[in-house]
């Protein structure tokens, strides 16, 4: 069996750049399926399609080349061949992703793309339905958290490091806007898996959480 791990959070918890980090260690791939979900919203808003429609954004998505691979280790997001890595990562994308990944028949490709991936060998997936839907079978689920205002707070310094002077009330009020539509939504909302174990981030270091995570891992599949 592939050695797979889930892991869970809401926005800002740190989970690209800490799973990258865990992953790293433990010398596996690691899948950000929250890059899919952009792809997805990229490929929406460039078709000029409602997002709120639903029936609009099914068929969108039935059409949508959405791949994943891998450079140096690195996660490459490939929407119709073309590498849009860094295009998904506007706050636009962000929102949009948010209301596309509601609509179920979005959902259904994306965890079935998802499950694919993982079962073609030992892969650590970082998302918001993971641990309750694509690795379900998982004995190793994360949830990863920290409070909100520090969430915020990280992205807000993250943000000033790249140009970006959005107020710090602002990336708050977008960050509790994203976490209500994901984890009020109908289908696979985000929420803690009953067997997941649960890190919050607030007073921890990043150094502490990987360290912690690996642990955990490593409580479970044994020492890599
Ligand atoms: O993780 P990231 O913030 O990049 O994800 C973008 C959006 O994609 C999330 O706000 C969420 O709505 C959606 N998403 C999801 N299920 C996942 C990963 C992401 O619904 N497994």
């Amino acid at each position: 069996m592939p050695m797979n791990i889930a892991i869970d959070g809401p926005v800002g918890a740190g989970k690209s750049s800490i799973a990258d980090a865990v992953a790293g260690k433990l010398g596996i791939l690691h899948l950000d399926t929250g890059a899919m979900y952009r792809a997805l919203a990229l490929y929406a808003l460039r078709s000029g399609v409602e997002l709120t429609d639903e029936a609009a954004v099914s068929a969108c998505c039935a059409q949508a080349d959405i791949a994943v691979g891998y450079a140096d280790g690195r996660q490459r997001t490939l929407l119709s061949g073309e590498d849009v890595s860094d295009l998904i990562r506007t706050g636009e994308v962000s929102a949009a992703a948010s209301v596309v990944s509601k609509w179920p028949a979005v959902r259904e490709r994306m965890v079935a793309l998802q499950q694919e991936l993982a079962r073609k060998g030992n892969m650590l997936i970082d998302g918001r339905d993971i641990g309750t839907v694509v690795l379900a079978d998982s004995p190793c689920k994360i949830y990863l958290t920290a409070s909100a205002e520090e969430r915020a707070r990280r992205r807000y310094l993250q943000n000033l490091e790249k140009g970006d002077n959005t107020p710090f009330e602002d990336v708050l009020a977008a960050l509790n806007a994203r976490d209500a539509q994901d984890m009020g939504r109908a289908v696979s909302p985000l929420r803690q898996a009953e067997d997941a174990v649960l890190v919050d981030s607030t007073d921890m270091t990043r150094e502490e959480v990987v360290d912690a995570i690996v642990r955990i891992v490593e409580g479970i599949y044994g020492k890599q």
